[in-house]
């Protein structure tokens, strides 16, 4: 049976926290605060998608998301799908183009369009919006409960946790919200930075600064096949960024010897690489070997895929060796990083882990231990992969607790 709460606390004025407390307030004799530590809501959100904020995604379904129980997510997703949140944006307003990939975007290219929207529609629906505003403490006060708010305490009805997680510590993200469930009495899992930069052995990337390319990854280990992507890979100072090194990872977060990075440099398999080759070498056989790949990858990278197959740069294309050339091919189908591991949770996108989802419903994100306490969003266990799954995460989630079990 659900009850109805006349005060409603939302702690966090992130993706989640917003869309939590336009829910809750739709019920109007009903008082809902937003309480938000930074001095404006909503700064994550702002710097998501490189400022153009990839607000949602077509295939964000169930089977897409991660968590120790990734099946949790599956009624928030299924209740409020990427259709919902078109029509949600749309009503509030906001025009979306899609691109490559079901990636959801502004018309406008930038994710203050998203927050302005957002920021219209909380002030209509007459949400008590507090910023500047840290949540330090809560406890069971009666029947509801009591938060200590920049240390003055104020009590509500239900409590909507949407704290988000541990990444992005510069755009606000923080522990606060696994430490305030834990005075209530709920768990987290073990966090790891997901959605981050790969780290590889410093060799080649420092040469390959800034080169983007589009390529197919694998990750494994010791032989083993850990995981695949495919799409666009920047190369830093450090290793690799972009999409498709994101989508990986995760799985290099969990570490662990003998990681290896493998890079389809070109969208051929290797006879068609080898023709390609082929083609180069008896056009231009007195071409220095360190062009062979001029005209097929970045300059830079095509010398270093010369260099890493082991042939001087200098030496004519016409006197290369079979082997020489087979390992050019192959270095170019399978350009081999070594993992080191991944940047920590301030370049992360996103937190894998958080609270443990045994202890909430499904069906209304309320807390198993705690009636009227409910969470939603990055700080739950659950999260996604790049391309607008985690902000879809978000906005299902914030829109199923906001409900408050109704
Ligand atoms: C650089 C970057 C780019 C990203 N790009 C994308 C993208 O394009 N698409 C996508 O789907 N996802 C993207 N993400 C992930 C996505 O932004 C998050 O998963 C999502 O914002 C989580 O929403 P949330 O409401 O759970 O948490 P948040 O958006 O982090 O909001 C939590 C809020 O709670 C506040 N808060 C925390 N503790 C307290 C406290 N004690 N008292 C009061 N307030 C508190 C914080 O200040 C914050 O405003 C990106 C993340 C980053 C860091």
């Amino acid at each position: 049976m659900a009850k109805s709460y006349s005060t409603v606390a939302v702690i966090g004025g992130g993706a989640s926290g917003i869309l939590a407390a336009l829910t809750a307030a739709q019920e109007p004799a009903r008082h809902v605060l937003l309480l938000e530590k930074q001095q404006r809501i909503g700064r994550k959100l702002l710097a998501t998608g490189n400022g153009r904020c990839n607000l949602s995604n077509w295939n964000a379904t169930p089977d897409a998301y991660f968590g120790s129980d990734a099946a949790f997510a599956a009624p928030a997703l299924q209740a409020f799908s990427p259709m919902d949140t078109h029509r949600y944006f749309s009503r509030l307003g906001l025009l979306t183009v899609t691109e490559e990939g079901g990636r959801i975007y502004p018309l406008s290219d930038s994710s203050n369009s998203v927050l302005d929207v957002l920021r219209f529609a909380l002030e209509r629906a007459g949400v008590d919006l507090r910023c500047s505003s840290s949540v330090d403490g809560i406890r069971r006060s009666g029947s509801g409960f009591q938060l200590d708010v920049n240390s003055e305490p104020l009590n509500a009805d239900a409590v909507v946790l949407a704290c988000g997680g541990a990444a992005g510590a510069k755009l606000g993200g923080s522990t606060d919200g696994y430490r305030l469930a834990a005075q209530l009495g709920h768990r987290r899992t073990a966090l790891r930075p997901s959605l981050t930069r790969i780290r590889t052995a410093p060799e080649y990337p420092r040469s390959l600064k800034g080169i983007r390319v589009q390529a197919k990854l694998c990750l494994t280990q010791k032989g083993e096949m850990l995981a695949t992507s495919e799409g666009e890979v920047q190369f830093t100072e450090t290793g690799i960024s972009g999409p498709a090194g994101f989508e990986l990872s995760r799985e290099a977060a969990c570490g662990g010897n003998g990681l290896l990075l493998h890079l389809r440099l070109l969208p051929y398999e290797e006879a068609g690489v080898r023709t390609l080759v082929d083609e180069k070498i008896n056009a231009y056989p007195a071409l220095y070997a360190s062009e062979l790949f001029t005209g097929m990858l970045h300059n830079r990278l095509g010398r270093v895929v010369v260099k890493a197959a082991g042939i001087p740069g200098e030496l004519p294309l016409g006197v290369l060796s079979e082997t020489q050339i087979a390992a050019a091919v192959s270095c170019c189908c399978d350009f081999r990083l070594p993992v080191l591991g991944v940047d920590g949770f301030d370049a992360a996108q996103v937190t894998a882990g958080g609270l443990e989802t045994g202890s909430f419903s499904p069906e209304t994100l309320e807390s198993r231990l705690v009636s009227g306490f409910f969470a939603c969003g990055e700080v739950l266990d659950i999260d996604g992969p790049c391309g607008g799954y985690n902000l879809q995460w978000a906005w299902a989630s914030g829109v199923l607790a906001g409900r408050l079990g109704a």
